[in-house]
């Protein structure tokens, strides 16, 4: 029995494939073309990602004064200087069960009532 004959396209171009049926693309030049494409999204998407992460942190570090170890702010202050709650580093979780959110070397702890109270990671 035939089976149905796929008709696959080109993943660079679009255009049909002809030939062997594992074939992705029409010829180096298209499959070149195609990882270029994919690389500079990534790349994108990783620069997007960083440049968000620094901003949280430069937030954060903005609202703790020099040589205090901790300060409070309000949910809606963060939002309003651009924090991006979604994009952080790390998580660390005390013994007593807190979760500390960090954006590099500076971290938050969610308080009641959207306060947070902002932490500089001390030096190990
Ligand atoms: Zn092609």
């Amino acid at each position: 029995m035939l089976q149905p004959k796929e008709t696959r396209n080109c993943l660079a171009c679009d255009k049909p494939l002809k030939g062997r049926s594992d074939k992705k693309f029409c010829d180096d030049y298209c499959r070149a073309a195609y990882n270029n494409e994919l690389k500079s999204i990534t790349n994108n998407q990783m620069r997007n990602i960083n440049n968000a992460l620094s901003k949280n942190r430069r937030i954060l570090e903005a609202l703790l004064p020099e040589g205090e170890e901790t300060a409070k702010t309000t949910r809606e202050k963060l939002i309003q200087k651009g924090f991006a709650f979604k994009y952080i580093t790390h998580l660390y979780t005390t013994k007593t069960g807190k979760t500390y959110y960090y954006c590099y070397d500076h971290g938050y702890l969610p308080l009641e009532n959207d306060w947070y109270l902002i932490v500089r990671r001390k030096e190990d």
